[in-house]
């Protein structure tokens, strides 16, 4: 077996991420898509790695992010939230040719979503390898590898170089795959591949612990990941909490708070978050889920996908208050 390697510590330097940042704008109503004039609420902070990054730099966790915005209303909305919230936006480019990066949002009656998209020909398909961007790299202590952000042409190899470059100092990689089957066996499949061949701490949901593994039952699954190297995987289960497989500690079960789901978007990347982060700060195992846990319950019961970022305080005003209503 592989060793183990665990998260390399927050001393090492910050948690980055690369990928999309976007403005989400909401429909108000509950139907079917944008083919007739309606209200909306908006524009929230989003993108999945701006999301997670923002959750990051709120438990106190040194935090960049590597993304490009236009030099647009939409762009400094998101760079002045991340900036007060305490993310590195030191490598956000703002590019003054191309707009911020968008998604429209409507809810079905039964929780399905339709979506307008405009991320890859937004300024966020534009991100590159800046002057600023490899200042970030080169002091980073960890790279998170959202697997959204491979929707954009070249992430995937720039994503890889700063793995690359972060792993050489020792730094370490998690990943949250966000994979279709659709994509595996494609010159994406192999890309994520790639990444899982180098990543420390995978924190998958639904399929994608089996996509991830080729496998078709759990324990095989994570048994197989163990021997490509990854130290732990973090199973997220939704309301049903979450399960830590560790090649160190066995198997965690803990369970989920009970919240009421007003939006669900951003809960995987707040849980993801919150867990590697109190892992780098050198929380244990089990409380860092439970802090995961609360940080995914709390996310969903706010509207906007960076509305429910949580401090350490705020998560544990939320567990006293679960605990007193139990
Ligand atoms: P995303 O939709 O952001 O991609 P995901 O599929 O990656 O999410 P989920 O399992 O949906 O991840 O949510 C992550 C964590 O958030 C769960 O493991 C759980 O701790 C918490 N969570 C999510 N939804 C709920 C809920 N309805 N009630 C309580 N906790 C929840
Ligand atoms: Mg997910």
């Amino acid at each position: 077996m592989v060793e183990v390697a665990g998260v390399a510590p927050d001393a090492l330097g910050p948690t980055i991420t690369i990928g999309e940042i976007l403005v989400e704008l909401m429909a108000t109503s509950i139907g079917h898509g944008f083919k007739a004039p309606q209200a909306l609420i908006g524009p929230f902070a989003s993108g999945a790695p701006a999301i997670f990054i923002d959750q990051v730099a709120k438990l106190g966790g040194g935090a960049g992010i590597v993304s490009a915005v236009g030099d647009d209303d939409f762009g400094w909305l998101n760079i002045d939230r991340l900036k007060a919230d305490g993310v590195d936006v030191s490598a956000i480019a703002v590019l003054p040719d191309w707009p911020t990066g968008s998604a429209f949002v409507r809810y079905r009656e039964d929780g399905a979503r339709d979506f307008v998209f405009n991320i890859a020909r937004s300024a966020a398909g534009q991100t590159t390898l800046t002057d600023a961007a490899e200042a970030l790299i080169a002091r980073a202590g960890h790279v998170h590898v959202m697997g959204s952000a491979f929707a954009i042409p070249g992430m995937a190899r720039l994503i890889l170089k700063a793995v690359e470059v972060v792993k050489a100092r020792g730094g370490t990689v998690s990943f949250d795959p966000n994979l279709r089957k659709e994509l595996m066996g494609s010159d994406l499949g192999r890309q994520v591949e790639a990444v899982i061949a180098v990543t420390d701490l995978l924190l998958p949901s639904g399929d994608e612990l089996f996509l991830a593994s080729g496998e078709t039952q759990e324990g095989a699954a994570v048994n197989r990941l163990f021997s490509r190297g990854i130290a732990e995987v973090v199973v997220k289960r939704g309301r049903e909490g979450a399960t830590l497989f560790s090649q160190r500690e066995g198997r965690i079960d803990a369970a989920a708070f009970t919240v009421e789901e007003i939006d669900p978007t951003g809960a995987g990347d707040c849980f993801g978050a919150t867990y590697l982060t109190l892992r780098r700060q050198g929380t244990d195992a089990l409380p860092a889920l439970r802090y995961a846990n609360a940080a995914g319950a709390r996310t969903v019961t706010r509207q906007g996908p960076m509305e429910g970022t949580s401090s350490k305080a705020e998560l544990d005003r939320f567990i006293d208050a679960q605990g007193a209503q139990a």
